[in-house]
């Protein structure tokens, strides 16, 4: 079967050089592959290229971008790269990634995180403490915190640049920032977690969600929103969908998530599509690089406007 246009089957992805890290069941409901799943191949794939040639870790929308090939999971429907980066390869591309929506106007970027916190505070208590793993500048945190009475606001960054900017957003909070995650949050206190477009980069999600776990309190929520290989745009666009990307060594469905989460003691209250807000000449020109097309001679407006890319937002609670 072929997804798109470049597919091929299972068989004909065979390669563990480059040090590569192989993985050999579907993160989400731990499936082996049977061989006979779709797969979603750029042309050349990663995996039969060395990392320096794979061109920019960001790869944004350009229609030529290389990434690893994907299995589209019998089961649960996960897309998920069975070959990816080793964690020192990841590390080091990590490190020299700039901050991802700094194009993006602050305004646009705090009516979407101001969306996720009306929707992550209908579910909260908004008392113990609040957990956030990639807060990125703040924002998220800000509309939470200025929403509810948290003791502790627990934020892990790992783009130190930015840390500067949280401390003026958060200035006057109880909040502590810090570059990793780290076991230093006490059990069972949290009430209120999020991760927002963190979970399709973390090549064990399973390990992170059972950390979260651990410090959330009996009946705490977890706020997730990722990209959703079911929606109408990814359907529509087959491997030009832009978060096929070296980035991610899988993406979601509504199934698949739900199936991660059940087996690790959550359980899904929400499932709804994410509303971002873009200028619609950030829209306009992505969707040309998408296409390969080039950019026209004049200026498209600014204008910001609400939009569905293909997100979604997942909240869970800890079950138990
Ligand atoms: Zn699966």
């Amino acid at each position: 079967m072929t997804e798109a246009d470049g597919s091929t089957d299972f068989e004909g992805v065979k390669t563990t050089a480059f040090c590569y890290l192989e993985r050999n069941q579907c993160p989400c409901c731990q499936t082996c592959p049977s061989g006979g799943e779709r797969l979603v191949v750029s042309s050349p794939p990663a995996e039969s290229l060395a990392p320096a040639q794979h061109g920019a870790f960001l790869s944004g929308y350009s229609s030529q971008r290389v990434f690893f090939t994907y299995v589209c999971c019998g089961e649960c429907g996960a897309r998920y790269c069975p070959i990816y980066y080793n964690p020192e390869q990841l590390g080091s591309l990590y490190s020299q990634q700039a901050e991802n929506m700094a194009s993006v106007p602050l305004e646009a970027r705090y009516r979407a995180q101001q969306r996720y916190a009306d929707l992550l505070m209908k579910h909260s208590t908004g008392s113990g403490s609040f957990l956030e793993i990639g807060a990125d500048i703040g924002l998220l945190a800000r509309c939470c915190a200025a929403a509810a009475d948290f003791d502790r606001i627990w934020l892990f960054e790992p783009n130190l640049s930015v840390h500067p900017e949280i401390d003026a957003r958060l200035a006057g909070f109880p909040y502590v920032v810090q570059a990793e995650w780290s076991k230093c949050i006490p059990a069972e206190t949290v009430s209120t977690a999020a991760m927002i477009h963190v979970v399709d980069h973390l090549v064990d999600p399973a390990a992170t969600l059972l950390n979260i776990r651990e410090a959330l309190q009996p009946n705490g929520i977890l706020l997730m929103v990722t990209h959703n290989v079911e929606s109408l745009l990814a359907k529509l666009l087959g491997r030009l969908w832009p978060p096929y990307t070296l980035q991610h060594p899988q993406l979601y469905s509504p199934k698949s998530i739900t199936r991660l989460v059940g087996r690790l003691g959550f359980e899904v209250l929400e499932i709804v599509d994410a509303i971002n807000y873009f200028p619609a000449s950030h829209l306009l020109n992505g969707a040309l690089s998408i296409l390969g097309l080039p950019k026209p001679p004049w200026v498209f407006p600014r204008q910001i406007v609400p939009v569905r890319l293909g997100n979604m937002a997942v909240v869970v609670r800890r079950s138990g």
